[in-house]
């Protein structure tokens, strides 16, 4: 058994939470949110209001929070948890953040002897409750052999993407293909329909030529067809629009910091921009589509 704190309960957390405590840890879980502390409550974790609390004896901290903000005042703050955690602690930052936050972070835990890896995820909400994740971890690979249990109870695929910040280089680099390629089928999509080509014959046709791609294979934003995507459900319960627009930028921000240009990537997080100031930012990112076929507003998503 080993002693986890595991700071952020939110959607993706939470199911993070339940398949570390089913795997036999003992969990100290903290939110700073009262309604993510209530729904921790019967997991089987000791529910904290405050980071403090939940690392003060722990073995890793594992930290899963909206931004890079989030994570440096939970980490690096005044009270971060790098002040407070015993020596030999391990914190694996599993946020989506800057690769310059990450690396400011890894410096940070340099600093005070604290082992540090980013390890950013993909698979969603449904991932994170099937215990499936792919972890994307950047930091030495000795503390990600200490780390590999722990991240095996929530995840299938764990991936070493290199040193410092390269977990968030992976993950970064992967959304803003999933945004840009999204966008594209679904153009592709809405150019067939209005030439009179049936969209599940198109799939069938495109899938086994040089367009093929996860978006048009797996991920299709034209609904029914595919049972299981959110497209066939109204676009509900999928990857949110905001949260790739919010990569889409972390990707702008790291092009600047590198003197890399990213024309695609840039339209991409502009025509999403535009769908969530629209107030489809809670759909999955392929309601896009929607937009594309001419249908401005978040009212016409159904
Ligand atoms: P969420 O908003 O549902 O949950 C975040 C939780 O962190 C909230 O409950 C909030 O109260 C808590 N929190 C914020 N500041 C805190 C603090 N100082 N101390 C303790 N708790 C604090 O977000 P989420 O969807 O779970 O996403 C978390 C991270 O995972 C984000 O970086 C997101 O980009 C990334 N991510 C999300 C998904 C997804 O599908 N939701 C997929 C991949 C990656």
């Amino acid at each position: 058994m080993t002693r986890i704190g595991f700071i952020g309960l939110g959607r993706m957390g939470l199911p993070m939470v339940r398949h570390l405590v089913q795997a036999g840890h003992a969990v100290r879980a903290c939110d700073v949110s009262p309604a993510a502390q209530e729904a921790a409550r019967g997991t089987g974790a000791e529910v904290h209001a405050t980071p403090a609390e939940a690392v003060a004896d722990a073995e890793f901290v594992v930290s899963m929070v909206p931004t890079g903000r989030h994570v440096l005042d939970i980490h690096t703050g005044p009270a971060g948890t790098l002040e407070g955690v015993p020596a030999g602690c391990t914190v694996i930052d599993c946020s989506t953040i800057a690769v310059a936050e990450a690396r400011a972070l890894h410096e940070a835990g340099r600093q005070k002897g604290i082992a540090v890896l980013d390890a950013p995820v993909s698979g969603g909400v449904m991932g994170a409750e099937a215990g499936t994740l792919t972890f994307m971890v950047g930091g030495a690979p000795s503390d990600l052999d200490r780390a590999r249990p722990i991240l095996e109870a929530m995840g299938r695929n764990i991936f070493h993407a290199g040193a410092a910040g390269n977990g968030q280089a992976a993950k970064i680099c992967n959304n803003l293909l999933a945004g840009i390629s999204m966008i594209a089928v679904s153009e592709a999509y809405t150019l067939a329909k209005r030439l009179g080509l049936d969209p599940a014959t198109m799939r069938d046709i495109v899938s086994t030529a040089t367009g093929s791609c996860h978006a048009l294979v797996s991920y299709p934003p034209v609904p029914g067809l595919l049972p299981n995507v959110p497209s066939s459900r109204g676009y509900r319960n999928g990857f949110a629009a905001d949260l790739m627009l919010k990569d889409l930028r972390l990707a702008e921000g790291a092009a600047m910091d590198t003197g890399s240009s990213l024309p695609l990537g840039t339209l991409a997080a502009s025509i999403y921009s535009l769908f969530c100031g629209a107030g489809a930012g809670d759909l999955d990112y392929s309601g896009v589509i929607r937009m594309i076929e001419g249908e401005e507003t978040a009212a016409a998503v159904p």
